[in-house]
């Protein structure tokens, strides 16, 4: 009999051997949590980290250190929320990556953080106005906010699919970020721009009331993304 083939990971843990494209998936999702928290917008282990692959999604296990993660310790869910046996917990915001997956057909990924600056603005619950036209990065004309909800609740999954049903990105109350991209690369990009443009619009504030882009102004905005930055290169 011709015994399973196995990798033993960093952690020790086995992978069965898988197709070329889920191992593919499970490291970009490895890479994509390693990044964040090498780039300071996970502060400790907070954050979390999923792409679509096949009838489901993969999702970083909860509460492990992300330079301990590997790929054989991503979980693999159905969309329907089934996580079958023998894996890692999957984050505790399992049910909000789910909702958004389900609401959001071309989201690739999701990367949720709590990055410094926007987990400010989310604690004061303020949203993000068009007060510099990279707001529009994130799909329109605002950056919202999203209400508070327990982590890991379902109401929570439905306020984040809620807030991400016509933009790529949202604040979440007394929490922190989300962002959605085609991959793991795109929805990290965008998390950080989030990030960059919550320190810009905090410091803008500190010098009075911000100038806000016009609602047609930063339409054409939008419009104009969809076309910039076709080098080739992601
Ligand atoms: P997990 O480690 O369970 O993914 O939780 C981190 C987090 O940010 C919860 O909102
Ligand atoms: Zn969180």
């Amino acid at each position: 009999m011709v015994r399973e083939i196995v990798r033993t990971t960093g952690a020790g843990r086995r992978l069965p051997q898988r197709g070329t494209a889920e191992l593919v998936a499970r490291r970009s999702v490895v890479d994509t949590a390693l990044a964040m928290s090498r780039r300071g917008l996970s502060p400790g282990r907070s954050g979390n980290v999923s792409v679509r692959f096949e009838d489901g999604i993969l999702i970083t296990p909860s509460g492990l250190a992300y330079d301990l993660t590997t790929p054989a310790d991503i979980v693999r869910v159905r969309i329907d929320g089934h996580v079958p046996v023998g894996q890692l917990a999957p984050s505790s915001e399992l049910l909000f990556h789910l909702a958004v997956y389900r609401s959001r057909p071309d989201a690739g990924a999701i990367v949720h953080c709590h990055s410094m600056h926007a987990t400010v603005l989310a604690c004061a619950r303020r949203a993000i106005p068009a007060f510099h036209y990279m707001v529009a990065s994130a799909g329109g004309d605002d950056i919202p906010l999203v209400p508070y909800a327990t982590f890991g609740s379902e109401e929570l999954a439905q306020n984040v699919a809620e807030g991400l049903r016509h933009r790529n990105a949202c604040l979440m109350a007394n929490h922190g970020q989300t962002a959605v991209g085609a991959n793991g690369p795109a929805a990290l990009a965008l998390a950080e721009e989030v990030e960059i443009l919550a320190e810009q619009y905090l410091k803008v504030l500190m010098l009075g009331t911000p100038h806000v882009l016009a609602q047609d102004e930063m339409a054409r905005v939008v419009e104009r993304f969809a076309s910039y930055g076709r080098n080739g290169k992601a």
